[in-house]
């Protein structure tokens, strides 16, 4: 290697490494409270089930607000926080702060439908995650059965047999269990027979483009068959286009969550569209889910 090129490579090096370093420094800060680092806060995407013209859930979607950088979005720092050991408090803030919420708009008398939270491996495998989860939902008076867990499917097929009887003792709480991203995690049919979910999400790259590509369709054919062999509730994440939304419906997918109908939205937003349903007159025709 030239010397020149040989120094710059590791110039650069040292810069990224610097840079994750004060990100890593940063990121902690804003975990624990001090607002000179930005603040991590939750967002909301409605989940519909399109056929009834129903909102069927809520996705919580952590986001980072930077005093510099603006909004941070997730997949630029919770690989940070998995690889350095800051997920569980992470995950556990996010936890906390959907129960304030629902125990907001429980109290305002709002129709409260459930939300869905991810979990990273690790979060779900800390040895106080039952406790601590028994813990916050006792804090805010939130049944177990108002909340999902999402992790995704390459996560909870490492070592089935530690991740089997966590599932088990979340389940217990009432809390379901989806299996997110699904089809991107090689799966081991097998491994995934070995405990039990409530929820396949199909991922994004199998419900984009369904009704054009006849590779996708086919991808999507299987997934659902898997979903029938484990009767567990199909959902599509990532839904953009209405002739994708036509497609799955026709196949009896009716269960969905992506930009065509809403991203994710800040909680007084969702309170406006808790209210809005909340006040729909009896006699009112049904919603569209547009109007979610
Ligand atoms: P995910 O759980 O698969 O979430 C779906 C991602 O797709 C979200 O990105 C969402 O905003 C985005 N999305 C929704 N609808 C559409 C659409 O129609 N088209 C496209 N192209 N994208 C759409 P986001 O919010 O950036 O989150 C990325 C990932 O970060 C999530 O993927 C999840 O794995 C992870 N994540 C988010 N919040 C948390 C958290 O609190 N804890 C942990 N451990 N992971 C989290
Ligand atoms: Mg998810
Ligand atoms: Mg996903
Ligand atoms: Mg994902």
């Amino acid at each position: 290697i030239p010397g020149s090129l040989q120094r710059t490579t590791v110039k650069q090096y040292g810069s990224e490494l610097l840079a994750r370093s004060h990100m890593v420094f940063e990121l902690q800060s804003a975990l624990d409270g001090d607002a000179r680092h930005g603040a991590l806060m939750v967002h909301y995407q409605p989940q519909v089930n399109y056929a009834q013209g129903t909102l069927i859930g809520l996705e919580a979607l952590v986001r980072w607000q930077h005093p510099q950088r603006g909004m941070v979005f997730p997949n630029s720092f919770i690989p940070l926080a998995e690889s350095t050991d800051k997920i569980y408090q992470l995950d556990l803030l996010v936890l906390a702060q959907v129960c304030r919420d629902m125990r907001g708009w429980l109290d305002a008398g709002l129709p409260v439908v459930p939300v869905s939270l991810n979990f990273s491996r690790r979060s779900l495998l800390h040895p106080q995650v039952i406790a601590d989860l028994t813990r916050v939902l006792a804090c805010h008076g939130i049944p177990g059965h108002m909340l999902e867990f999402e992790v995704t499917e390459s996560q909870l097929l490492e070592t089935v047999e530690l991740v089997a009887p966590r599932v088990a003792e979340f389940r217990a709480l009432g809390a379901r269990i989806a299996v997110d991203d699904f089809g991107t995690g090689y799966s081991n049919l097998d491994a995934i027979s070995s405990f039990p979910f409530d929820r396949l999400k199909v991922d994004r790259q199998f419900v984009n483009g369904v009704a054009e590509s006849e590779k996708v369709a086919g991808l999507f054919h299987l997934i659902q068959g898997i979903g029938e062999l484990f009767k567990a509730e199909l959902l599509c994440e990532g839904l953009e286009e209405e002739a994708d939304l036509a497609w799955l419906a026709q196949r009896g997918a009716v269960c969905v969550q992506g930009w065509y109908f809403s991203a994710a939205r800040t909680p007084d937003a969702i309170v406006g569209i808790l209210k809005a349903l909340r006040d729909r007159a009896p006699d009112a025709p049904p919603l569209t889910v547009q109007q979610l």
